[in-house]
């Protein structure tokens, strides 16, 4: 069996690279070459004596996503499709903005969660990524873009639902903000959940470096539930609990995006309501009108109602973004990723 390297944490690599009879630092040195220098053979690797190269290239692989195309939007978006390993694929998408490049990747093949907007939902989950799978879309990428383009945040917003794959998304989230691993400031990560509790609490406890986003899509238990199965098992209240407890750093709010779903979720008196249910929580709303997906009933709001619901939240003091949507003409926007599933 071959290590696939980029699944390693820093002490995962620490104990391969003992296990090889080698000095420890080594390890450090290897994964500047994997993230930093973003090397895809072990050869490029020229301070490490031909024979660990030889060694390395007989016990461990390097890259686990293949990207397979590139296609790019009017609006100057571009969604990557990669192949796995397995033959399944996922996709990242790269959104320039003025002055940031944010790059939104997937944690899983699918999602389990269904969702009933969503069409990543509509196909189930096939399986979890690898630590190695999340953190090669932003190595293929940033090679891909070259020194002059840099990915300036990182949104764990594409397929899948982060939380439902905690053990790999933290690995990875870790990986991405340490120095030898891609540099990125916690700042400028986003992860976003359908509200899985325990695994929030885990996500404080353990201060995995990354900011919050939490899909409310309603200001209601009772729509929320219909919209999406999990508030069954944790309700609107609870996660509204659970974010007014996270002891967040000065200066740093959650973000709570909500869907607009014309008749369903987008009445004056949604917004109202959104705006008593999230008093006492530091937050910024975004409001995402839905994508309107093949299959799937739900309609977008006219604009107007997406801007008078903007601004009674405003009205309210809540910091209210509309989220522009994005590489819509290449499906590449939220709810419309689908990736293809092996075998269906
Ligand atoms: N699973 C996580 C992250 C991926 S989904 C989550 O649900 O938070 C990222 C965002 O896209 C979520 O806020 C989700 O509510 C939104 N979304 C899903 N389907 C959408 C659609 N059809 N149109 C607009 N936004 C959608
Ligand atoms: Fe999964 Fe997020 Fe889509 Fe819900 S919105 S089905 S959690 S990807």
């Amino acid at each position: 069996m071959m290590v696939p390297l980029k699944n390693l944490t820093v002490a995962e690599m620490e104990a391969f690279i003992a296990g090889l009879g080698k000095e420890r630092y080594r390890a450090r040195q290897i994964m500047r070459w994997l993230y930093v220098q973003k090397a895809t053979s072990f050869d490029e690797m020229t301070d490490l004596a031909k024979e660990l190269r030889a060694e390395l290239a007989r016990t461990a692989c390097i890259s686990s996503v293949e990207p397979s195309t590139v296609e790019r939007s009017a609006d100057g978006t571009r969604k990557y499709l990669f192949t796995l390993a397995d033959g399944n694929q996922i996709e990242s998408v790269l959104i320039p903005d003025d002055d940031r490049l944010t790059l939104c990747i997937s944690t899983q093949v699918g999602c389990a969660m269904g969702c009933r907007f969503c069409l990543t939902g509509a196909g189930g989950l096939a399986r979890d990524l690898t630590a190695g799978e999340i953190l090669d879309q932003i190595v293929v990428i940033a090679r891909d873009l070259g020194v002059e383009n840099r990915i300036s945040n990182c949104v764990l917003m594409g397929m899948g639902e982060p939380l439902a794959n905690y053990e790999r998304v933290q690995q990875a989230v870790g990986l991405m903000t340490s120095a030898f691993g891609l540099g990125l400031s916690r700042r400028r990560i986003t992860l976003s959940t359908v509200g899985l509790i325990p695994q929030m609490k885990r996500l404080f406890a353990e201060k995995v470096p990354c900011r919050l986003a939490v899909s409310l899509n309603a200001a209601t238990q009772e729509v929320r539930s219909s919209l999406m199965p999990i508030s069954a098992k944790y309700p609107l209240d609870a996660v509204l609990a659970t974010c007014r407890a996270f002891p967040l750093p000065p200066r740093e709010r959650i973000t709570f995006e909500y869907v607009l779903i014309q008749g369903v979720n987008d009445s004056d008196a949604d917004a109202r309501r959104l705006g008593q249910i999230l008093r006492g929580i530091r937050c910024k709303v975004n409001l995402i009108p839905l994508n309107e997906v093949p299959g799937i009933a739900f309609r977008r709001p006219p604009e107007k109602t997406v801007l008078r619901f903007q601004k009674i939240l405003m009205d309210a003091g809540y910091l209210t973004i509309i989220r522009e949507s994005r590489g819509r003409d290449i499906s590449a926007a939220c709810g419309q990723l689908r990736g293809l599933v092996r075998g269906s």
